[in-house]
Parts: C-alpha cells; sequence; structure tokens
C-alpha cells in the first residue's frame, strides 16, 4: 500500500446516487465495500464526508435562511450522512466511530484529535462529522485540516471523475487528465480541485492531495495500491 493512514473525502452529493435528494442504499453499499478492501490490508482510514445531498449552507439565504443558521443545518446534515456511513460499515463488520465538530453526546463522540489518533491505531475506522464546527467552511477545508490534525499520508477526494482535467471533461471533449501537479500549476491553472481554504491548508502542510473516481468499483483500493492513477497534487 502506498500510504498507511489516509483521510477519504466523500461528498454528501455522491451518496444521492440516481436520486435526487438523500441517501441511496446502493452507494452506501458500494462506498462500503470500496473502504473494506483497504481496510483488510491494514490501512489507517479516516473519513470526512459532505452534506451536498440534504443541505448547503449556500442554499439556506435563497429560502430566506440566514447564512449562519444555514451552515449549522448544512453540518448538521453531516452528521445524519455519518451516522449512515456508520451504520452501512458496522453492518459489514468494520469498527467505526463517528466524531463530531459540534457536541451531540447522545449520538457521536465529540472530536478529540489525540482520542481521533488512538481509534485509528485500534483499527477503527473514524468518520468526522459536523465538519470544523464552525460556519462559513466547508467539508473539504474541514478533510485538509483533520487530514493535518491526525497526520493522514493523503487526503483521497473521491469524486464522479477521475482525476483533474485542463477542462470539465463532462463539457469539453478535448480536456485531458493531469496525472500529476504542483500544488503551485493547480494555483497558477486556477483548477478548481478544493475551495481555497483547503486547498491551501494542504499547501502549507505538504499534504498531497489524491483526486480519483470513487464510483468506480475497485477503485479506492487501485489508488492504494499505485495502480490506478486519478490526479497527484503535490
Ligand atoms: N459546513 C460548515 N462548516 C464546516 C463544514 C460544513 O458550515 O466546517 C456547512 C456548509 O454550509 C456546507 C454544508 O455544511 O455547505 C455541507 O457541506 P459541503 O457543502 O462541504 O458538502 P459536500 O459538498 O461535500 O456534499
Amino acid at each position: 500500500m502506498r500510504y498507511k493512514r489516509i483521510l477519504l473525502k466523500l461528498s454528501g452529493e455522491s451518496l444521492m446516487g440516481s436520486g435526487q435528494y438523500g441517501i441511496d442504499p446502493n452507494r452506501l453499499k458500494q462506498y462500503t465495500e470500496e473502504i473494506r478492501a483497504v481496510k483488510e490490508e491494514d490501512v489507517e482510514i479516516a473519513i470526512v464526508i459532505g452534506g451536498g445531498n440534504i443541505f448547503r449552507g449556500v442554499q439556506a439565504e435563497a429560502s430566506g435562511i440566514e447564512r449562519v443558521q444555514g451552515d449549522y443545518m448544512g453540518m448538521l446534515a453531516t452528521v445524519i450522512n455519518g451516522m449512515a456511513l456508520q451504520s452501512a460499515l458496522e453492518s459489514a463488520g468494520l469498527y467505526t466511530r463517528l466524531m463530531s465538530g459540534i457536541k451531540m453526546e447522545q449520538v457521536c463522540e465529540p472530536f478529540i484529535r489525540r482520542r481521533a489518533i488512538r481509534h485509528l491505531e485500534k483499527g477503527r475506522i473514524v468518520i468526522f462529522g459536523a465538519g470544523i464546527g464552525n460556519p462559513y467552511f466547508t467539508t473539504d477545508s474541514t478533510a485538509s485540516l483533520r487530514a493535518i490534525e491526525i497526520q493522514a499520508d493523503v487526503v483521497l477526494k473521491g469524486t464522479r471523475v477521475d482525476g483533474v482535467y485542463t477542462a470539465d471533461p463532462e463539457k469539453d471533449p478535448t480536456a485531458t487528465r493531469y496525472q500529476e501537479l504542483s500544488f503551485q500549476e493547480a494555483y497558477e491553472k486556477n483548477l478548481s480541485i478544493m475551495d481555497m481554504t483547503a486547498f491551501t491548508l494542504c499547501q502549507e502542510n505538504n499534504l498531497p492531495i489524491i483526486v480519483f473516481d470513487m464510483n468506480k468499483p475497485g477503485n479506492l483500493l487501485n489508488i492504494m495500491k499505485g495502480e490506478t492513477a486519478g490526479t497527484l497534487i503535490k
């Protein structure tokens, strides 16, 4: 395996699968299999999951909900997704802990850095819910920050495309994929990999990012073996 401790970022939207909103059980099952395959190789896995399938802070303003209130709603949405993922992983016989950036003790543990590391060392999959716990941030920033805090070797950003392209591959058929990029190049070319806060945190802390296709069966394991490329930003 290329890395010993990883932080996997999954978007909330990807959990919708073919649906319009909410959680697609088939997608949840598929992700569970992907994660289990990597866990079986003794990799330490932390996961940050988004909430876009349920609620996004920026949407809120349009519906008359104040931005900060909306952001908290978005954070709660990530806890719902985290709970779903936790259940799915546990049904598959994996050991997990859900840690939240907002205290909600009846539901999950509060995020305590040392404790998170301990869980990982004991082989538990740690899911970080409720983002950072502050408004005006995203789950991408949460992924970068938590990865640095737990000293992960890499952020694996699972998307529905197999890497970073010269243009949007869903719109432009001539777009080509980058194998590898430096942070500087990605910045200069204005490639949208993560929001700037998330991106800068990784850059300043020398934390590599791999963008890869999470929806292709077997891909997460292949990325870990170095058999599938994706795009590496370092
Ligand atoms: N959010 C926040 N602070 C955080 C993480 C998330 O305020 O630290 C809110 C923000 O409103 C965001 C929403 O939670 O829109 C859901 O997360 P995100 O949009 O990043 O999810 P994804 O796009 O990955 O599904």
